[in-house]
């Protein structure tokens, strides 16, 4: 089996093969495996709630450390290339585009996508050729993800990365209060400057993951062990996930949230301490 068929083997579903030197890196060729998923209809209420992307990056990461192996156990140069900026690549690449919101899209697909990179030191066909200026923004005279953005993140003047909820999901210090009251029930992700965007197709999967809140306050161990097979131990690090928990208990208004609450802000983490006491004051308050 060849490398490409080998890649959609594993559940890639499209495959780019470019140039190496033309992007950047010294091998003779590089592989874009995108693996791609339809977002969902509408996500289960009243937990914490886990974006798709995050499920399917760890799952896509795993699939394509198993290529590499397998590749390299028969002697394919070939290596996984993490360190690749792609962003300049999506810019010349037929077929790509970017919005306003920063992200790139694939025409047919938009922005639900995640891709592997791979540097292999053999010549192989390319499938694309980079073009040579940049592509200018798709948007017109849109600004829908302007005005859905919760934090007005998305300006006029740019993208602001420190409005950005994701910019602010267990950064294991304590969140600034205006943001924490964004986080609304999510655990992982937000979702709002791609689900109005007219460049992504209707959403159209199954409701996906959410973790139960009184669980992640209590049984805070177990449900990291739970979630680190799913989506990976860069996001279900211990103090991490405990004060981002917290800030969406706060963001629930759950009084039977209140003892686990309590209970944490004497927790060792300054950041569990600090979002658990500004979420039992919300909910004590009706704040939110
Ligand atoms: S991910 Fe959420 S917070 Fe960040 S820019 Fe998009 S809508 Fe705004
Ligand atoms: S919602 Fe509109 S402005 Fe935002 S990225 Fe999509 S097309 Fe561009």
């Amino acid at each position: 089996m060849d490398m490409i068929a080998k890649l959609l083997d594993k559940g890639f579903a499209r495959v780019i093969v470019l140039d190496g030197p033309s992007c950047g890196v010294e091998e003779k060729t590089l592989l874009l495996a995108l693996w791609t998923y339809a977002m969902e209809k509408q996500h289960a209420k009243g937990e914490a709630w886990i974006h798709p992307y995050y499920g399917i990056s760890h799952h896509a990461y795993q699939a394509a450390r198993a290529f590499v192996e397998e590749c390299q156990a028969t002697g394919l140069p070939v290596a996984l290339r993490d360190d690749v900026r792609l962003k300049p690549i999506f810019a010349r690449l037929p077929g790509f585009s970017q919005g306003r919101n920063t992200l790139s899209y694939i025409e047919g697909i938009g922005s639900r996508f995640y891709v592997k990179t791979f540097a292999v030191d053999l010549p192989m066909e390319p499938t694309h050729q980079l073009e040579a200026e940049n592509h200018a923004l798709h948007c017109g005279d849109c600004r829908r993800c302007m005005e859905a953005c919760p934090t007005g993140a998305i300006a006029e003047d740019g993208f602001h990365m420190e409005r950005c909820i994701r910019y602010w999901m267990m950064p294991g210090k304590p969140v600034p209060e205006d943001i924490r009251a964004s986080m609304g029930d999510r655990l992982i992700g937000c979702d709002e400057c791609q689900k109005c965007c007219p460049h992504n197709p209707e959403a159209a999967g199954e409701p996906g993951m959410t973790v139960p809140l009184l669980r992640l306050l209590t049984e805070h161990k177990q449900m990291v062990e739970e979630l680190k097979p799913v989506i990976g131990v860069n996001l279900t690090l211990p103090n991490r996930l405990l004060a981002q928990s917290c800030m969406i208990a706060g963001c629930s208004g759950r009084e039977d949230l209140l003892p686990a609450l309590e209970a944490l802000t004497e927790h060792p983490s300054e950041a569990v301490r600090e979002h658990a006491a500004w979420a039992a004051k919300c909910i004590r308050n009706k704040q939110i």
